[in-house]
């Protein structure tokens, strides 16, 4: 059984640690500076790197991790601009870590940007930038289609699947929540629970897709009152779920 912990980076990027008290697998590190003293602290030696998509924050340790723990292997995106990358994986690909043991499955999720993949299997997914508590990631590179269809394919995995994500965005994400979906029972309650946690310095991570389902405006785009309230917020009619994703992810944006 492994263990995952977050290493924070940034000013509120989380690089999560696999480990299994002597191999460590990170995910999506930006900074190599963290991770190493890290895993110096808990006499963890580096194995595997994964990594979701191209952004410097999620990518800009590679080379130093590999120079520091020689024979690492990293794994991530098609994209042939990311350097550093040993093993390049599309959807419905599979990888069989053994140092620490994990299996992971890997979705295509376009939509924060073209080359977006997830990590996932039974128990968790790594979801970078497309999916976070409460909200999903700035429309960089995929047009409202895509990334809705992306965010549709993560509702499809089992409801216990626990939800982690790059960033501690949670209580920004949730304003906007409340602001488009202000009767949802469900949401007040993480709205205050979210707001203890970061009271006291906790994080709001994992979450999993059963909350995000309840919670998510992004992942409630057929929600009628959220419809009804996006329309009346933005002025516009939206005819279809994609359209009611667009309008959402656009007042966010300016939030
Ligand atoms: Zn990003
Ligand atoms: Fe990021």
């Amino acid at each position: 059984m492994n263990n995952i912990f977050a290493i924070p980076a940034f000013s509120d990027n989380y690089i999560w640690c696999v480990h299994d008290t002597k191999h460590a697998v990170v995910v999506d590190p930006g900074d190599a500076k963290p991770v190493i003293k890290t895993l110096k602290e808990k006499q963890l030696t580096l194995t595997s790197i994964l990594i979701t998509h191209h952004h410097h924050d999620h990518t800009g340790g590679i080379e130093e991790l590999v120079s520091a723990y020689p024979g690492v292997k990293v794994y991530g995106p098609k994209n042939p601009l990311i350097e550093g990358i040993d093993l390049r994986l599309s959807e419905g690909e599979s990888l069989s870590l053994s140092n620490p043991e994990l299996d992971l499955n890997v979705l295509e999720t376009p939509g924060h940007t073209m080359d977006h993949i997830v990590f996932y299997n039974n128990e968790l997914m790594f979801c970078g930038d497309t999916l976070f508590s409460a909200g999903c990631g700035r429309m960089f590179e995929g047009t409202p289609e895509v990334f809705y269809h992306s965010l549709q394919k993560l509702t499809h995995l089992p409801e216990q699947t626990k939800v982690y994500c790059t960033h501690e965005y949670t209580l920004a994400n949730l304003a906007f929540a409340m602001h488009v979906d202000p009767e949802n029972t469900a949401l007040q309650d993480y709205q205050s629970w979210a707001n203890k946690q970061r009271a006291s310095d906790q994080i709001t991570l994992p979450s999993s897709i059963a909350e995000q389902k309840k919670i998510n405006p992004f992942l409630r785009c057929t929600n009628k009152s959220i419809k009804q309230n996006i329309e009346n917020i933005m002025n516009l009619s939206a005819d279809s779920e994609v359209d009611v994703f667009a309008a959402l992810r656009s007042c966010k944006d300016n939030f």
